[in-house]
């Protein structure tokens, strides 16, 4: 038997292609899949129980990130045996667009671990991601969601990351976005005037420099994050001014939950909504000792705006 699947809901940027790869050669399924303008469709072959199994365990074992909407089934011919023997992703087919991006992810504790291992290729690479993190919607121009279609199109992969992407065992298997040092965006860093700052390291330069209690603006998804040392109250007061924002609170953005003692409660809920892959800003009751802490970030109120970073 041979069934068309058109799978709608979040289903592109989220790895369902290489997902639905994955599980097709396991349970043997021959056929395809490929982004279209619709979610994603797939043509599945096999024997009734292989393709009652292929469609049970589909919606269900779904990548973390995607949102299986609605499936809409059809049968079609079968192929001339012989033909198309294994399961391949197919390009994308262009069209009028009805699908949805997902949001833009924080970076995955596999990523983590590869940023800070002195032996990995991306070790502190600041645009790591793969097929379960990072940025979906800031840089998406259009839809399918190739990396075509994205702003990562001006930087062709490197013969390493090529080989990952096209690997179905590399957890960048087809990830538009990736990058590493030898073909990806890097880091630079701009005076106010835009004029690049030549230094070695611009991570460690905007560590030196937000403890001189400078302000930075930080490009990343989504947009700006102007950013100062929230526990110096003159910095503070300084962002205040140039915002023109007397009183309105600011967000604290903490290294990691270990970073919440004394600045604020956290009940189990909120913990979970902190550490989603979205990345929140969480309103959470503030610790006795948090006004202290971080003068004038959000002054006379009782709650606070917390957030882990992202990137
Ligand atoms: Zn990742
Ligand atoms: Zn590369």
């Amino acid at each position: 038997m041979r069934q068309r699947i058109r799978v709608a809901g979040i289903v592109q940027g989220v790895g369902f292609r290489p997902y639905v790869w994955r599980l097709a050669r396991e349970l043997d399924i021959r056929g395809w899949v490929r982004n279209g303008p619709d979610g994603v469709e797939i043509q599945a072959e096999g024997s009734s129980g292989q393709l009652a199994n292929f469609l049970e365990r589909l919606p269900k074992e779904a990548p973390e990130q995607a949102h299986v909407e609605k499936m809409v089934l059809a049968d079609c011919p079968v192929e001339v045996p012989g033909e198309k023997e294994e399961f391949v992703i197919l390009d994308s087919v262009a069209g009028k667009i009805h699908t949805q991006i997902g949001p833009d992810m924080a970076v995955c504790k596999d990523c983590l671990t590869e940023l800070f291992d002195s032996r990995d290729r991306r070790y502190r690479y600041a645009f790591i991601n793969c097929t379960q993190c990072g940025p979906r919607y800031t840089l998406t121009r259009s839809l399918p969601y190739d990396r075509s279609n994205t702003s990562m199109a001006a930087f062709p992969l490197c013969p390493d990351c090529h080989r990952e992407y096209g690997a179905p065992a590399d957890r960048r298997f087809h990830a538009e976005p990736t990058a590493c040092s030898a073909c990806g965006p890097r880091l630079e860093m701009r005076d106010a005037a835009g004029e690049p700052i030549a230094c070695p390291d611009p991570v460690a330069e905007a560590v030196t420099r937000l403890r001189r209690g400078e302000i930075l603006a930080v490009k990343g998804l989504g947009g700006f994050h102007l950013v100062c040392d929230a526990r110096n109250p003159e910095t503070v007061m300084r962002l205040r001014v140039r915002k023109a924002r007397e009183e309105k609170p600011f967000a604290l953005m903490l290294a990691n939950g270990a970073s919440l003692t004394g600045c604020a409660k956290l009940d189990e809920q909120e913990a979970v909504l902190l550490h989603s892959q979205t990345r929140p800003i969480v309103l959470l009751r503030k610790h006795p000792d948090c006004d202290a802490r971080f003068p004038g970030v959000a002054p006379g109120l009782a709650w606070i705006g917390v957030m882990l970073p992202a990137q």
